[in-house]
């Protein structure tokens, strides 16, 4: 166990910049990744899930192994969105404060390219890009990359997902041959593999951690609600949380406008971060996200991608994402920092099967929440409102107003004060939750048993047996057939056969449905007394 940045083998001025960022120990990332870029020489593809410190483990050794008294570009980064570039640029140069010949420039879409050129033209040694970007600064002749000898895919998966293989065809085709490519990523999609096969000499695989495996201190709920539900149950995990300050994840932009909407127009503090928005719009949505004026943040996966803010305290999947693996990288983003994180998908019966996948991938289960009735929110925000009043700094000068309100008050005891207080802000849960119904979808097949009877009319020649046993006993149609054909049923005789929770209905030959009902009335099986109606 190495326990400090020196004996990774980094030079003192390093060590000095990551301390002051009060980086105590290395990351179990930075301790593997670190001393063999340093001593080693070959091409690595590390995966290590989100938050784990991957920018430091590339970052510090490139520092201090690059020629810092030449202008000429020696080292090419590469990541998916424009956020990630200037997080990668900030925190690059945060560690080489003290390292005086470090010259970074950072070129992402969506920004003025005129000034870009104009900052690559004065020399850069050190390039971080999103793909785009840079295949239009090579064509237009202003990055030279043939003195690269240090190539770094960063959130390689999520540059694939984005569709940015062609980019990188093109961006490493102009690097030279014997340069060393090293590649983060999340996951390890056959399409990651791929270009690391492609692009790599022998790449050594590092996993840290179970590969994709979620956060350690990540607790994962679902709430199972009926489809046209979700938004309301989305409300009522956000009410039952007061102090929530979380992503929600939406499948498309123009879910995430509507969700973002509805919640802003209901009164939440939330703003939606999308790529249809302008560029100010999306910098003014994350300054105010990072300093915590916004609590909710609702976001597509590429909007929200490779953002650092270490601690949420949910994540909450509006809906699940199409591919299971990106489950990984949006519960990663809470539970940082030894805090532990809540990661919640709300989902429809439906969607089950999708839960089991996610689980797989993550080697850990789901526990299956509730959502809270209209009952327990009111109580909780109830004693948030009451902590709140408790925890509130009284200032000197309230004093002075003290005689006018006492004798304002003198007819309102002290009982009538204080429920007055607490209306004032608690009436609205009180008046949003009065009929507030129940969102949870129970368990098993539900159907009504009257809609059921009434919708089905039994074919010609048949007659309904209304059996008192069902699935929560464990029948099953194999059960039901072995039960009609010991009452001298052929199969012939037996007809569609529909199990419920609590009870079966059974399609039998009108002719022999009397004679069966007979037979197994008053019978027993599997510890319940049958119960058998005709018709
Ligand atoms: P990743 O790229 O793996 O998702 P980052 O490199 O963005 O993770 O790091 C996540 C957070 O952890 C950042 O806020 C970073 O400053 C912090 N961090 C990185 N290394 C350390 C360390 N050794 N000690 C404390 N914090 C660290
Ligand atoms: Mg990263």
């Amino acid at each position: 166990m190495i326990d400090n940045f020196e004996e990774l083998g980094l030079n003192p001025e390093l060590v000095s910049a990551v301390t002051e960022l009060g980086f105590e120990k290395p990351t179990p990332v930075q301790e593997t990744v670190i001393p063999k870029q340093l001593d080693e020489d070959g091409d690595i593809v590390c995966l290590a899930q989100t938050g784990t410190g991957k920018t430091a483990a590339f970052g510090l050794p490139l520092i201090q192994t690059m020629n810092q008294d030449s202008l000429d570009t020696q080292v090419l980064i590469l990541c998916p969105t424009r956020e990630l570039c200037r997080q990668i640029s900030d925190d690059l140069n945060s560690y080489a404060k003290y390292s005086k010949g470090f010259k970074l420039v950072a070129v992402y879409g969506g920004s003025n390219i005129e000034q870009q050129i104009r900052s690559l033209r004065k020399g850069a040694n050190v390039i971080v890009a999103t793909p785009g970007r840079m295949v239009d600064l090579i064509e237009r002749k202003v990055a030279d990359l043939s003195l690269v000898n240090r190539l770094i895919l960063d959130e390689a998966d999520e540059m694939l997902n984005m569709g940015f293989k062609e980019e990188l065809d093109a961006i490493v085709s102009h690097c030279p041959e014997n340069r060393r490519t090293l590649l983060f990523s999340a996951t390890l999609p056959s399409e990651v593999e791929g270009i690391a096969k492609k692009y790599m000499y022998r790449p050594e695989i590092i996993t840290i951690g179970k590969r994709n495996q979620g956060a350690e201190n990540v607790k994962h709920y679902f709430y199972l609600v009926e489809a046209k539900n979700r938004y309301l149950a989305l409300k009522r995990i956000v009410d039952f949380n007061p102090h929530i300050y979380g992503i929600v994840f939406c499948r498309t932009r123009q879910e995430t406008q509507e969700i973002a909407d509805s919640l802003i127009r209901d009164g939440y503090n939330a703003e939606a971060l999308h790529g249809e928005l302008s560029q100010t719009q999306r910098d003014w949505v994350m300054s105010r996200f990072r300093n915590k004026t916004l609590s909710l943040l609702v976001a597509t996966d590429v909007a929200a991608r490779g953002i650092d803010v270490s601690d949420l305290t949910h994540v909450i999947n509006y809906n699940l994402p199409d591919e299971p693996e990106q489950y990984t990288h949006r519960s990663g983003r809470t539970g940082r920092a030894d805090k532990t994180g809540i990661s919640i998908a709300i989902i429809n019966t439906r969607e089950k099967s999708k839960i089991k996948r996610i689980e797989k991938i993550l080697g850990k289960t789901f526990a299956q929440a509730k959502v809270p009735t209209g009952k327990e929110v009111c109580s909780k925000q109830l004693f948030n409102l009451i902590d709140q009043i408790e925890n509130t700094e009284v200032k000197e000068e309230i004093n002075e107003y003290m005689s006018v309100v006492e004798s304002k008050w003198s007819y309102l005891s002290k009982e009538d004060i204080i429920r007055r207080v607490l209306s004032i802000e608690f009436n609205r849960f009180l008046e949003y939750y009065k009929h507030a119904p129940d969102l949870n979808v129970p368990e098993g097949p539900v159907k009504s048993e009257e809609k059921v009877q009434k919708a089905k009319d039994p074919e010609k020649g048949y007659t309904w047996i209304r059996l008192n046993t069902g699935t929560r006993r464990g029948i099953t149609p194999r059960q039901i057939i072995r039960l009609m054909t010991a009452c001298g049923l052929g199969k012939k005789g037996i007809g569609r056969i529909e199990l419920y929770n609590d009870f079966t209905l059974i399609e039998v030959s009108s002719r022999a449905a009397n004679t069966i009902a007979e037979q197994l009335n008053g019978s027993s099986y599997r510890g319940k007394r049958l119960v058998a109606q005709v018709g």
